[in-house]
């Protein structure tokens, strides 16, 4: 029997990484965790919710015979790397991770590095007009600081009811240097929140922050567990169509 790839997904590259392994006529199959109500799917089979722990997953991968685990999933979706790395080993298989390089400072930056979005939020200046760019499902910790406007961008619109002072703009990414200046200005932005995602896709609100000599407020990864990790989808595919090696 040949190899079978699942790919725990969320992102853009591993939607990317299962468009070409499928267009290789590779069997693999693609894992969403069901957040967003009109995710972009990738090309072959997909799956769609939680497997219901470590336990859910091992059986999944043993039902499905899955050879090799490429958790291709957000560098803050904490839970699922863990699951997945305890899940692979007890059904006896391989697992790879694809994770791009965390964004780097460069000279003019005013990044002030924080380990948690509690701490972002702590960290804010007093009636501050903060561009929040963390997703829609943890835009609520921001509503403990009532002295500040903000304005939250995220790819669909939050399940709870905002302040009415907030802003909240729809948008997908990618998105270019002259319409992230644009936002910073027309919204009169003192400070811009982000988690430190890495890649191309939302990099140009990091340059405009830059260009204006605006802080910002960046939530720095947590480690992940210890698997074989690459940064490149080149990378991956090299693994994914060598040999298979025992586990
Ligand atoms: P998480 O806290 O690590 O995972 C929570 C639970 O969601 C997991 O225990 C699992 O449920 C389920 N899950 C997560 N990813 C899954 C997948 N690819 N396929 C099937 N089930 C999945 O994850 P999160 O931070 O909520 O993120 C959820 C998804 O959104 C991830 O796939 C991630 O790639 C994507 N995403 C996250 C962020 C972020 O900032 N966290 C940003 C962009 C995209 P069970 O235990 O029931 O299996």
């Amino acid at each position: 029997m040949g190899e079978r790839f699942l790919i725990l997904g969320g992102t853009g590259e591993a939607r990317a990484l299962a468009n070409r392994l499928n267009g290789l006529g590779l069997d693999v199959v693609t894992s969403l965790a069901g957040r967003t109500d009109n995710p972009l799917l990738p090309d072959g089979e997909t799956r769609i919710g939680g497997f219901g722990g470590v336990r859910g997953l091992a059986t999944y991968l043993r039902a499905e015979a899955i050879t090799l685990l490429i958790d291709a999933t957000h560098p803050f979706a904490a839970r699922i790397s863990m699951n997945a790395t305890e899940a692979a080993h007890q059904a006896g298989i391989r697992i790879v991770r694809l994770e791009r390089q965390p964004w780097k400072a460069a000279t003019g930056d005013q990044w002030h590095h924080v380990q948690s979005l509690e701490d972002a939020v702590f960290a804010l200046p007093e009636r501050a007009t903060v561009f929040v760019t963390i997703g829609r499902q943890q835009l609520a910790a921001f509503m403990e600081r009532d002295d500040i406007r903000v304005v939250a961008r995220a790819i669909e619109g939050p399940k709870i009811t905002l302040p009415k002072s907030w802003t909240m703009i729809l948008d997908r990414p990618p998105f270019t240097l002259e319409h992230e200046i644009a936002l910073f200005t027309d919204y009169r932005v003192d400070v811009l929140v982000t988690k430190n995602a890495g890649g191309n896709e939302t990099w140009e609100k990091l340059l405009a922050a830059r260009h204006l000599c605006k802080p910002v407020i960046m939530i720095d990864r947590l480690p992940k567990p210890a698997v074989a990790t690459y940064e490149t989808i080149d990378e991956i595919m090299s693994v994914a169509t060598a040999a298979p090696k025992p586990f």
